[in-house]
């Protein structure tokens, strides 16, 4: 299967980017970069940035963009990154979606894809409350639904016009969903 893609997963908390984006990483041989595991991971070995994102993440508002620029950079520049990735919860504001084309620009890197997943709700509640992470709790998830609403839907307006831009509709199974995700990136 080629690999050489680039894609970028927008959606709400919950929408399946992540459970999509492992799949689609996987078998196309490139690196699944999620921010949000990126960051849990150093808050659980306790690095500097850890300690940063910390109470952020844990009442569900957006860690600094300072702090994911300079996060994103150098994982975008590890030697695994240089043959594609899926990009899960990054960018998350218009912000970093400006800084994320200046960056790619730089690394001579550009994206293929910027899959939009479209889930109600409602769905995204029960989800997420069903799947347990420290940060689930019913009070995060308001926030973080909130958050999203504010932030990064108006992402969906920076992207739209863009060739790239897709949509894919998460209410579904998640093979189906798959299925529908390997049509769209002709994987
Ligand atoms: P979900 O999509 O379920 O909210 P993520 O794993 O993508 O979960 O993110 C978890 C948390 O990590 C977010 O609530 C936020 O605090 C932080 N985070 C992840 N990515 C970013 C980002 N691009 N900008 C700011 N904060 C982020």
């Amino acid at each position: 299967m080629s690999n050489d893609l680039r894609l970028i997963f927008l959606g709400p908390p919950g929408a399946g980017k992540g459970t999509q984006a492992l799949l689609l990483a996987e078998q196309l041989e490139i690196p699944h970069i999620s921010t949000g595991e990126i960051l849990r991971s150093a808050i659980a070995d306790d690095t500097p940035l850890g300690q940063q994102a910390q109470s952020y993440v844990d009442k569900g508002e957006l860690v600094p963009d300072k702090l994911l620029a300079s996060l994103i950079r150098q994982r975008l520049s590890l030697p695994d990154a240089q043959k594609g990735w899926v990009l899960d919860g990054f960018p998350r504001t218009v912000n970093q979606a400006t800084f994320l084309d200046e960056l790619l620009g730089e690394l001579h890197q550009t994206y293929d894809y910027v899959v939009n997943f479209e889930v109600q709700d409602e769905v995204l509640i029960e989800r997420l409350l069903t799947r347990g992470r420290r940060d689930d709790t019913e009070e995060t998830i308001r926030r973080r639904i909130e958050v999203y609403r504010q932030e990064t839907a108006p992402l969906l307006d920076f992207y739209r016009e863009r060739d790239s831009f897709c949509s894919v509709d998460g209410n579904r199974k998640p093979e189906e969903v798959t299925e529908s995700l390997k049509q769209v990136v002709r994987a």
